[in-house]
């Protein structure tokens, strides 16, 4: 498991509380990995599943979001699986490792156009936040496959995806799709008659995680 000393910041369920209460007048901004709201871009043409607490957050007259898939606006969909080889999207930000397919094409350079594509378009809506797909080799945040998520076994790295890293890496505010408890927060910030669902847990308090990265 290849280690990188880039810093990895990632919005917590504490921090809900200190967000302004947003209103329709000044909504929060939100940029999403459009495959979270049901945008069939996945590699495979699918939306990956579905994701109940980010349509939710979408929907609510007070939040302003933006919906944007970078692999899909790069490679089109659908499109071969790609992952990254060696470390994790701060390192091919810095020209340390590549993205390379499931058949061995390097998509390296198509990566981080789409990074700073993405980055462009939160600069424009000003966002306050982004909630990012797990797991992806561009959305993805605590984790991301290291290499070939097809080989046996399949192996993990800590970090995120290239468009995450370059979001993180400007100093925006980024939420795992799968941290469920900072999201169900965030709902009842947003509408206070949401109710909250006290057996939600983030990503990072899964038994899977702490068993392959330990406790935060
Ligand atoms: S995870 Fe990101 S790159 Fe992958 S399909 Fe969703 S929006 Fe597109």
């Amino acid at each position: 498991m290849p280690a990188s000393s880039a810093p990895i910041g990632f919005f917590r369920a504490e921090e809900v509380s200190a967000l302004p209460r947003p209103t329709p007048e000044r909504p929060l901004r939100v940029l999403l990995s459009a495959c979270l709201v049901g945008i069939p871009c996945g590699v495979d043409g699918t939306a990956y599943g579905e994701y109940p607490h980010v349509l939710l957050l979408s929907r609510l007259p007070n939040v302003q979001a933006t919906r944007f898939c970078p692999e899909e606006s790069v490679f089109g969909t659908p499109r071969s699986m790609p992952d990254i080889h060696g470390g994790n999207g701060f390192d091919v930000l810095d020209g340390k490792v590549r993205v390379l397919t499931d058949k061995g094409d390097d998509w390296t350079a198509g990566f981080v156009s789409a990074a700073y594509e993405m980055l462009r378009i939160a600069q424009a809506a000003s966002i306050d936040l982004a909630v990012v797909q797990n797991m992806s080799a561009a959305c993805g945040t605590q984790v991301i496959s290291e290499g070939c998520r097809f080989d046996t076994p399949r192996r993990f790295q800590r970090g995120p995806g290239v468009s995450t890293a370059l979001l993180l890496r400007n100093g925006f505010r980024v939420v795992n799709a799968l941290d469920l408890r900072t999201l169900d927060l965030l709902l009842q910030h947003l509408d206070p008659s949401h109710v909250l669902d006290p057996t939600l847990v983030n990503y990072d308090e899964r038994a899977w995680y702490q068993e392959n990265f330990g406790r935060r």
